[in-house]
């Protein structure tokens, strides 16, 4: 009877080992599809956003562009850390006096994010310089250059108010240059989403919710060496030979998609692009944040109303999960999609074995309709270009916001935080 028991417990443990490798196997194909696709079709479908927001959700988004990182795919530094912990704290203490207004909390907290967002912002000040040499002539272009040296400061978190300000006006006026009210509006979105942090925190009404922050830091998950399945490998599923060698021709006819099929199987550690016929072909990958977050609430089981805030607009594959995770009954809402296809993705390990499986193969499904699509077209000409990414920018509030200006005035000189635009 033991033996029996004995015998029976170990082909159960074999059976699980065996469920463990199918499942690592599935993981592998799932990576290597995806890289697969966001190869030949990296846009899938067109940007969807700027759904209507209610306070609190608008309040997130601006926490979420004051806390984005410059390097979203790595481990927390002790800057990041003890930026979130001070952040919290000037908040708290905002909230704690309100009614009464604490100047030099308010001034502590816009120099410790001006200062946090420096190389994001100052990113954005060059691409909304290089509209500007553009449309130089543009009589939109000088009006906003005309607010600009009228302010006469070169601060940075100065430059993005008078961008909030001069999109205030602006925003519903369609013959200004797109890409230019665009770049406005991305860096205006640094001093909108101070205002509209500090606006909230002098509110009365929220003080027993800013009491009651509780702050959780996720851990980012990043595999460095997962194993793919080689681009030719996945593609001969789908074709035979002889179409294979006539889609290779397309494609090397085409720049764009070869720069990005590079880029896609460029190993990240030594730069070198892997080959695309060859065995032992690894990908970086990593979790996305939304991901991370909406984890945490399937482990739980956190069925009530939940807004995840992105820095950016939710990915293709991130879209996906989270319509199976809707499915299941997760009440989540986001600010827009942008549905470009990111081959990096980790699928989310949830403690729910059902679910889990349930979204590999979901996911798999989709990215097998994708690649069947691309290539039964028999030619490259319906491969995607790469399009600018749409932003997440918070639309402007309705306060004036005019105190940003006075507290930048009696910053400490800091080099680092100063921009100057080039004209031509
Ligand atoms: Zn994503």
């Amino acid at each position: 009877m033991a033996n029996l028991s004995y015998s029976q417990a170990a082909q159960k443990a074999l059976e699980r080992e065996r469920e463990r490798v199918r499942e690592k196997e599935r993981e592998k194909e799932l990576y290597s599809k995806g890289s697969v696709a966001q190869s030949i079709n990296f846009v899938v479908d067109k940007a969807k956003g700027e759904f209507c927001l209610d306070c609190e959700e608008k309040f997130s988004l601006y926490l979420a562009t004051i806390l984005a990182r410059d390097k979203e795919n790595s481990d927390w530094l002790d800057e990041d850390i003890e930026y979130i912990d001070n952040i919290t704290k000037y908040l708290k203490n905002i909230s704690e006096i309100a009614p009464a207004i604490s100047e030099d909390t308010e001034r502590a907290f816009l120099e410790a994010v001006t200062c946090y967002c420096s190389t994001k912002l100052k990113y954005r000040l060059t691409k909304l310089n290089d509209t500007i040499k553009l449309h130089y002539r543009n009589e939109h272009v000088k009006s906003f250059e005309d607010l600009l040296s009228a302010k006469n400061d070169t601060n940075i978190i100065t430059i993005s108010g008078v961008c909030r300000e001069y999109y205030k006006k602006v925003r519903y006026n369609n013959n200004i240059p797109t890409k230019f009210k665009e770049h406005i509006k991305k860096v205006g979105s640094y001093a909108v989403s101070v205002i509209g942090i500090v606006e909230c925190a002098r509110n009365v009404q929220y003080k027993s919710l800013f009491s009651n922050v509780e702050v959780y830091r996720a851990k980012p998950v990043i595999i460095k060496n997962q194993p793919i399945y080689s681009w030719k490998n996945i593609i001969r599923r789908f074709i035979d030979e002889d179409k294979y060698n006539r889609f290779m021709d397309g494609c090397s006819k085409k720049p764009e998609v070869m720069e990005r099929i590079s880029q896609v199987y460029t190993d990240k550690a030594t730069q070198k692009q892997q080959p695309l016929d060859g065995d032992n072909v690894k990908q970086y990958i990593y979790l996305h944040a939304e991901m991370n977050i909406l984890a945490f609430l399937i482990d739980n089981e956190i069925k009530s109303k939940v807004f995840i805030a992105v820095s950016k607009y939710c990915c293709y594959l991130c879209g996906l999960y989270i319509d199976l995770a809707r499915k299941h009954g997760y009440r989540i809402s986001f600010s827009g999609y942008h549905m470009k296809l990111y081959g990096r993705w980790i699928l989310p390990h949830v403690k729910n074995k059902d679910f889990k499986a349930g979204s590999l193969k979901y996911i798999l499904k989709c990215l097998d309709r994708i690649i069947k699509q691309k290539l039964n077209h028999d030619d490259t000409k319906s491969l995607s270009a790469d399009p600018d990414s749409p932003g997440n920018s918070p639309d402007p509030d309705y306060s004036d916001g005019n105190y940003l200006y006075e507290y930048v005035g009696s910053f400490k000189v800091n080099n680092n935080n100063t921009y100057s635009f080039s004209r031509r």
